[in-house]
């Protein structure tokens, strides 16, 4: 009982009560056994929801009632929220709980006051980087899904990471939760720690392959679950669990069921359906052990694509159990859906709502998500459609699980793969949800019976892989390496193989020559590139390499970066030559005629004048004030291509699409794949805008090379468009990307640009380009909103309306008609007068302002 544990602080027993924990589960108790409140390291390897996170509690709030301060490690961004959440309830005890999310290349000085810190491991890595002076005094580091250091990655993060929070703090307590992997010894051998195994769960999970028209369950049961003629056994599955015998659930909510019938068969297809294609099996009527209540299943697919026509077909097989109640809500909840953004996922997603179905993956929007988690949880939506990213993360118990794909395209491997054991038994162990379900079922699914017994070997009976250390890796050294220097924790050659010792790989290789062969290499590469010295036997960092480090890029991607500027400024004239050149020889009347063309605005004001046809002007950010216009650029400047360089004339180069491009072709940046007939169009258009590329294009017989070319120019021009104001639903199509996705390049690019900018500061090379860049990227924006668009509440959208108005400055808001500011934000009154206020507008009211407008506009 948790009133057993002495350690606990005062209260912290009595309010896990409260929460209905009577009882330590097993493996808990085992954890406490083993030391973990009273500072012990502890490895807990337990299989997923048997409360992993309760043992992290236990250990850190028994740390901080000793004086400590803990810190609690999390794989994903978006869990780092959730966990700060969760710990917050500890706050009327006396704990405080802060999150570190956010930019790199800040010590998060706030987060000294704190007794828990939640944040990712890169954001430990880099506090560690720039010297946060609280990180000394931790007592207490929890790592979650610790098996994550398998991932090539991200692991070598979290390995590194571990090793130097151990070296910075002596006595440190390091808690590790992993899923059940095949060597959590090793794991506890690296961390110098107890190991905590277990196979208990809190709620049975049956495992087993549906294949005909019945699953086959390990324990040797069988549930027959036919499948109509033409039928797809997924929605046969998800139709099953929602069957109920007449909505006894366990906890006693009656959800009437009302329709047993198995979907109509989808006749639709189109798309890569691996398992399911003309699985057509005559059954007949179903079974009688039906489980006694309504449930919902998570169905695990391998792409986006997949989850969304997934979505698609499984919500008219949730639509028919609904009450009426639950349609009501469900309407609710799709608007609010719409609300978030107006795209086509967005749209997709908000009519499965409607109906009782959802999809789910890392290119929807965050308050997608959550928005599909909570109703899922709430057993409003009764079917999720996944990629294995959910698995992975919050905590979505569901009645049953289904694993439709268990194979997934590997470009590396060069087709498709089979997902690690470790992987989908983390799927299948978020089947049963405790107080709710008799036991959880995951279910794989087969076509024929070779494939049965095929998944029963391989995923049913076969145990989880060992994890194994990802750091020898060359991409991950070079960044650990000039890190680990930088920050002092090596200050030669023979210290910085003993820090490497202490990793995970070391604990594991037979082959101790290769990590010191790798890490030579690595220390070769820094030197080259100017990021490290070496002298005899000592190592430091420069002046740049500091930077680097701090700034957390690759160093790969620093290199390219400054490759790129200084090749910029050294071409420069050529370039700019080039640029005009090009421009007057291009089909500029067509640009001209059509100024809002999303190819190339920032070129079509005027044609034949090098000033203003080619370029953009540098205009000053910091400058509040008037920002010019189009034809107030093209008025009286009259620089000619040589003077390129000085004075008032100054054309912007490099452009946007140059920056964009740079950044895209770093390691850091994700580039968007190209597709069939991408390789043609992005060729075109490399040969169109080869002058703004900064550096030489590769030959196209340089097939890798110019292949990444492209790839990182069809990621730059999605950059572009975002910069030009195309609307989101338009990049969505024209890429073919999630919104998520775009936010995700965007603050990639926002971060890379800054990064870039502070590097041009330190080497001498010109930052007002890059700042520009960065900024039309941040806001979204063409150059002459970038003021508009910078203060809080306007954005993008309401910028452009706003400087069609006619108001183009901040001066502009102060001074403007108010009903022309309020027709201009389409009589949103309160977010008129926020924006006034934040203008400091004397008097922002639009009271009278909004009478007068609505008297006119509501007139017949
Ligand atoms: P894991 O991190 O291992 O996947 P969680 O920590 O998310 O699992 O726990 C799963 C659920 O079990 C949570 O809702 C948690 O509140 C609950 N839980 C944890 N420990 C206990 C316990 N001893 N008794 C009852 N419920 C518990």
């Amino acid at each position: 009982q948790p009133e057993e544990v002495p350690e606990l602080p005062e209260g912290v027993a009595a309010h896990l009560r409260g929460e209905g924990i009577e009882e330590l589960y097993p493996p808990q108790a085992a954890a406490v056994e083993a030391g973990v409140t009273r500072g012990e390291s502890v490895v807990a390897s337990v299989p997923t929801a048997s409360g992993k996170t309760l043992v992290a509690e236990l250990a850190m709030l028994s740390s901080v009632a000793r004086g400590g301060k803990a810190l609690y490690i999390v794989p994903l961004r978006a869990l780092a929220s959730e966990k700060k959440t969760e710990f917050e309830r500890w706050e009327e005890y006396g704990f405080d709980v802060g999150v570190s999310t956010g930019n790199y290349e800040s010590d998060g000085e706030w987060l000294a006051s704190r007794d828990i810190v939640v944040a990712t491991s890169e954001k430990v890595d880099s506090l560690v980087r720039n010297g946060a002076a609280w990180i000394d005094e931790l007592t207490c580091v929890v790592a979650d899904e610790v098996h994550l250091v398998d991932d090539s990655h991200r692991g070598p993060t979290l390995e590194v990471t571990l090793g130097k929070l151990r070296t910075l703090n002596p006595g440190l307590q390091v808690v590790a939760l992993s899923a059940t992997v095949g060597n959590a010894d090793v794991v506890a051998e690296w961390l110098d720690a107890e190991l905590v195994e277990s196979d208990w769960r809190p709620i049975d999970l049956r495992m087993g392959v549906h294949y005909g028209n019945a699953i086959s369950f390990d324990d040797g049961s069988q549930r027959e679950v036919p499948v109509e003629s033409g039928g797809r056994p997924t929605a046969a599955l998800v139709d099953d669990a929602l069957d109920g015998d007449g909505g006894n659930t366990l906890d006693g909510v009656a959800d009437a069921v009302q329709d047993d019938g198995v979907a109509d068969a989808d006749e639709d297809d189109g798309d890569a359906d691996a398992t399911e294609d003309d699985d057509t099996i005559d059954g007949d009527g179903g079974g009688d052990d039906k489980p006694d209540d309504q449930g919902s299943s998570l169905v695990f697919v391998n792409s986006r694509r997949n989850a969304e026509a997934s979505a698609k077909r499984l919500r008219d097989v949730t639509e028919p159990h609904l009450t009426d109640d639950e349609r009501g809500r469900l309407a609710e909840l799709a608007a609010e859906i719409r609300d978030v953004s107006d795209t086509d996922t967005s749209d997709t997603l908000a009519s499965c709502v409607a109906k009782g179905a959802a999809f789910h993956h890392a290119g929807l929007a965050s308050e997608h998500r959550s928005l599909v988690e909570d109703a899922f949880r709430d057993r409003l939506v009764k079917c999720i459609s996944a990629t294995p990213t959910l698995a992975a993360g919050v905590n979505t118990p569901s009645r049953r699980v289904i694993v439709r794909d268990w194979r997934r395209y590997d470009g590396e491997f060069g087709g498709m793969k089979p997902l690690d054991v470790l992987e989908i038994h983390q799927m299948m162990g978020r089947a049963g949800r405790p107080g709710l379900d008799p036991y959880g079922e995951a279910v794989l699914l087969a076509k024929n019976s070779e494939t049965r017994d095929e998944l029963f070997e391989r995923y049913i009976w076969a145990d989880p892989e060992p994890v194994r250390s990802k750091l020898a890796a060359e991409p991950a050294l070079r960044t650990h390496v000039l890190a680990t220097v930088a920050s002092g924790f090596a200050h030669t050659r023979e210290e910085l193989l003993e820090f490497l010792d202490r990793t995970l790989y070391a604990t594991q290789t037979d082959d101790s020559g290769r990590l010191e062969r790798v890490t030579d290499d690595v220390l070769a590469y820094l030197e080259r590139n100017g990021f490290l010295e070496r002298e005899d036997d000592s190592l430091t960092a420069t002046s740049v390499g500091h930077t680097v480090s701090r700034l957390y890029l690759d160093p790969m991607t620093a290199a390219e970066i400054i490759d790129g500027l200084e090749w910029a400024d050294a071409n420069r004239g050529e370039m700019v030559r080039a640029l005009s050149g090009a421009d007057s020889a291009d089909d500029a009347s067509a640009r001209a005629s059509d100024p809002a063309s999303s190819a190339a605005p920032a070129r079509a004001s005027g044609d034949g004048d090098p000033t203003d046809a080619g370029f953009q002007r540098a205009s000053e950010l910091a400058a509040d004030e008037r920002s010019e216009s189009d034809e107030a650029v093209g008025n009286g400047t009259t620089a000619d291509d040589d003077a390129a360089g000085e004075g008032l004339g100054d054309p912007t180069y490099p452009t946007a699409l140059g920056l964009f491009h740079l950044v895209s072709r770093t390691p850091d940046m994700y580039q968007l794949y190209l597709k069939s007939g991408d390789r043609e169009t992005y060729t075109e258009i490399c040969y169109e805008r080869e002058a703004e590329l900064l550096g030489r294009t590769p030959s196209e017989y340089e097939d890798v090379r110019f292949e990444e070319w492209l790839s990182a120019l069809k990621t730059a021009r999605l950059l572009e468009d975002w910069a030009d104001e195309v609307d989101e639903d338009r990049i969505t199509e024209r890429y073919g990307v999630g919104p998520g996705d775009i936010r995700g390049k965007v603050e990639t690019a926002e971060w890379l640009l800054g990064a870039a900018e502070r590097l041009a500061g330190e080497l001498d090379l010109p930052v007002v380009p890059v700042r520009e860049a960065k900024k039309r990227v941040e806001y979204g924006v063409r150059d002459e909103l970038l003021t508009l668009a910078g203060i809080r509440g306007v954005g993008r959208k309401r910028a452009r309306r706003l400087y069609e108005a006619g108001i183009e400055t901040r001066a502009d808001l102060r001074e403007a008609d108010k009903s022309v500011v309020l027709r201009a934000l389409r009589g949103r009154r309160k977010t008129a007068e926020g924006i006034l206020e934040n203008v400091g507008r004397q008097d922002p009211s639009m009271a009278d302002v909004a009478k007068a407008d609505s008297a006119t506009t509501d007139r017949p």
